[in-house]
């Protein structure tokens, strides 16, 4: 199994937050710098895992 890091962020001038691979954090909104509050690691299932239905 695949495991993605996700950083969350947070940009205080824009007040907005969001979710990025961690090497590629910017602000959707402003273009820049944030600060990371958090850095999951979450499994990638494979694709095909997603289309079958639990029984
Ligand atoms: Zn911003």
């Amino acid at each position: 199994m695949n495991y993605q890091i996700t950083a969350y962020w947070f940009c205080t001038p824009c007040e907005v937050e969001g979710r990025d691979p961690e090497h590629d954090l910017s602000c959707w909104n402003c273009g820049g710098a944030v600060t990371v509050t958090a850095r999951p690691v979450v499994p990638q299932p494979p694709p095909g895992l997603l289309t079958e239905t639990p029984r």
